[in-house]
């Protein structure tokens, strides 16, 4: 037992070994590593969430990169889709670097927090619906210790699409609801949570940013409107 429910949080999930594949899968990346990596020492365990416990904005992944958060131990960071996550949250003042190389870098959030849907790398990116519902209960559980979380911003169709799950078993009566970008959901005042809107957006992955399905001005667009929200 840690000192605190976060510390218990996070060894909990360091220490789950719960989804036989997604083990398998990241202490593999893990021992064999990618050539420009071979000095790393992988992280190859599941990645905590990160940033400000009194977060207001919860920003939702699907999971792990295999040599980004899966190598470096921390969320977003180490790969291309952290690089243009942490870019776009320095713009829009919820970090304090654009940067997020190392999780010793320095780097800080306030009033925001990233987490994912599955903790684990997956291979291929894509984990299964069993891996996606054995893995909610560590979502849950951040989620109960923010007791300031109003906006969600889910990160791609499957972290939209486990966010629902989730609010669906905490209680929250959600209409039938499609993963758009830039869709905006907000929840009735009566709702028994303490969220009050959900936000879709494309996945900041390479594929999205390098076709130019997903550009900097949209995704800036998405956290302006987070902070707005915020701030209402
Ligand atoms: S994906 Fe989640 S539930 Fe599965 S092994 Fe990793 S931390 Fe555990």
């Amino acid at each position: 037992m840690g000192d605190t429910p976060w510390q218990d949080l996070t060894a909990d999930i360091v220490g789950c070994r719960a989804c036989p594949r997604l083990v398998a899968w990241r202490e593999q990346v893990a021992c064999e590593k990618r050539r420009a990596y071979r000095n790393w020492d992988y992280w190859g365990r599941p990645v905590p969430g990160f940033g400000d416990p009194a977060a207001r904005l919860l920003v939702v992944g699907l999971a792990p990169g295999a040599h980004g958060s899966n190598r470096t131990g921390r969320m977003f960071t180490g790969d291309s889709s952290g690089d243009t996550l942490y870019a776009v949250l320095y713009r829009t003042g919820f970090a304090s670097q654009p940067t997020s190389q190392h999780r010793d870098d320095g780097l800080t959030l306030t009033a925001a927090f990233i987490t994912a849907v599955v903790r684990c790398a997956p291979p291929g990116n894509r984990p299964t619906a069993e891996e996606i519902a054995t893995c909610q209960p560590f979502l849950s559980r951040e989620l109960a210790l923010m007791p300031h979380g109003r906006v969600v911003v889910a990160l791609g169709q499957v972290a939209f699409d486990g966010c629902l799950r989730l609010l669906h078993n905490l209680g929250y009566d959600l209409p039938r609801l499609k993963f758009k970008h830039g869709l905006h959901h907000p929840f009735a005042s009566s709702s028994p949570g303490r969220l009050r809107h959900l936000i879709a957006s494309y996945h900041p992955s390479r594929q999205n940013t390098q076709t130019g399905r997903l550009t900097s001005a949209m995704l800036d667009e998405i956290f302006a409107l987070a902070r707005s929200l915020l701030e209402a």
